[in-house]
């Protein structure tokens, strides 16, 4: 009788408390869970563009402890940003290429990705294509941006 009551409080504890907190806050360590370490991905705040704590993490998580929510966000992944990571205002970015202009709505060339930001030339300094359309528009809002003399 007794090792059958501290076999179901253990299974409580594990089912309800533990293996749940493990799971909301695994990407509370600077952003990144051990699989986001290894596939050199990691969870930002979108504002600060900086790595999440575990308050954040377990928030953007909280909605998959729900049963049968991960199957049901599974497939409105292709479409981006998952319900938890909206309600966190958070995102997953590739970490070495997150200050990229392809990430944060930048200047990049339309051929060959290369950052255009601060270009004068008109032209992609990697494969030569001319600037052109919306990318003309953002370098010419970019010029108008006030400088600061020192
Ligand atoms: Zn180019």
């Amino acid at each position: 009788m007794g090792s059958s009551v501290l076999f179901l409080l253990i299974n409580i504890l594990l089912s309800y408390i533990f293996l749940p907190m493990i799971f909301g806050l695994k990407d509370g360590f600077a952003g990144k869970s051990l699989g986001k370490l290894i596939c050199g991905v990691e969870v930002i705040d979108i504002d600060t563009q900086k790595p999440i704590g575990f308050a954040r993490a377990f928030k953007r998580n909280l909605v998959l402890m729900i049963p049968l929510m991960p199957i049901v966000v599974a497939f409105t992944l292709a479409k981006g940003r998952r319900f938890g990571d909206k309600w966190a205002n958070t995102k997953v970015v590739l970490r070495k290429a997150r200050n990229h202009p392809i990430f944060t709505g930048g200047l990049v060339c339309e051929r060959c990705q290369y950052n255009l930001t601060g270009n004068t030339s008109g032209s992609c300094p990697e494969c030569g294509r001319a600037i052109s359309g919306q990318n003309l528009n953002k370098l010419t809002e970019e010029s108008k941006d006030p400088v600061e003399l020192v």
